[in-house]
């Protein structure tokens, strides 16, 4: 009985003076583990004579349950200090200042790029995407610029090893549209395209949106009044005038440019539309039967037409800006603008 009493005052003793977990149970070990002390003490009354079995066994498992219950508390202890421990270690200083985010805004570029392509679905056009990496075939032949054709030269861009290219239009995205799906077609498709070309009007890349619409009953007036009611809409101005000049593109006859009365003289002649006070700003027509016929459509029986419109070109005068360049040196002071 003195020999539990001792035994279990020790362990209570190096249980409390234990610092870490790891001591801890290495005394769990030590006095409750299959050969410890305890264990040790449980396994000799096989030896003891039978009348002191009960009275030792009863001892030996109070003795184990106040040394157990002390290392779960001590446990319990060491665990709640490295808490705080860690706590104070790693306070935060809430009157510190935040970082600070700054509210990103659409170039814009994309942002040109979404009011003309609402308008167009608005009257029922679908966006499709084309390449940008196309064959000479799609970027030009299909659209009825063969070989030797002199406008080839306007279209100078940027070839591969393998004959491929960068799109110079998006018109290709029309040839595809024709050659995958059945007429009719009213398809925008708005991207970027690129040319061989760099100065204060050019980039080698810029933007542009394509229109098409192919069906049995569209005229050259549908196409007049449905841009004329786009560039209306486009520069919020009911009254905005437009013209349209004959012009030549090898995939469209008749082919016209529009032009609309100049926005920043309103007519009266300025430096920006070069004293005419007209400013050109896309270019149309009805789709050539020699490209309907190319992609085995029915001119007889299928009409349509298609236009180009230069996305950077009516952003500068939608804002007023009058360096193409800046669409492109991601200048914040000249981004936050917008
Ligand atoms: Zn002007």
């Amino acid at each position: 009985m003195g020999d539990i009493l001792t035994l279990t005052q020790k362990a209570l003793k190096d249980i409390d003076e234990s610092a870490s977990s790891i001591e801890l149970e290495s005394l769990r070990l030590q006095y409750l583990g299959k050969k410890g002390s305890i264990s040790l003490l449980l396994q000799s009354i096989g030896a003891m004579p039978l009348q002191k079995r009960g009275q030792f066994g009863s001892d030996v498992n109070v003795a184990k349950n106040k040394i157990s219950t002390q290392i779960q508390e001590k446990s319990k202890l060491i665990k709640e200090q490295l808490l705080e421990k860690k706590l104070q270690s790693e306070v935060l200083d809430l009157t510190l200042p935040g970082r600070k985010h700054n509210k990103g805004s659409l170039h814009p570029v994309t942002l040109t790029l979404n009011r003309i392509n609402d308008f167009f679905i608005s009257l029922g056009f679908e966006k499709v995407k084309g390449d940008e990496i196309e064959d000479e075939y799609h970027n030009f032949e299909a659209l009825n610029i063969p070989k030797s054709h002199p406008a080839r030269a306007m279209h100078d861009t940027f070839y591969f090893p393998d004959g491929r290219l960068l799109r110079t239009h998006t018109s290709s995205a029309q040839i595809h549209q024709m050659e995958n799906n059945e007429p009719p077609h009213q398809v925008i498709s708005p991207g970027r395209v690129y040319r061989c070309d760099s100065d204060l009007t050019h980039t080698p890349m810029f933007h542009q949106v394509e229109g098409l619409w192919i069906d049995k009953k569209i005229t050259f007036a549908n196409l007049l009044a449905n841009l004329e009611l786009f560039l209306k809409t486009f520069f919020e101005d009911e009254d905005l005038k437009i013209r349209a000049r004959p012009s030549y593109f090898p995939f469209t006859e008749p082919s016209a440019e529009i032009d609309i009365c100049c926005v920043m003289c309103e007519g009266e002649g300025c430096r920006v539309c070069s004293g005419s006070g007209w400013i050109e700003v896309l270019g149309c027509g009805m789709v050539h039967p020699n490209v309907l016929k190319m992609m085995k459509i029915d001119n007889n029986k299928y009409q349509g037409y298609a236009f180009g419109l230069g996305v950077e070109r009516l952003a500068m005068l939608y804002y007023g800006i009058s360096d193409l360049r800046l669409f492109f040196e991601n200048d914040l002071r000249f981004l936050r603008q917008f």
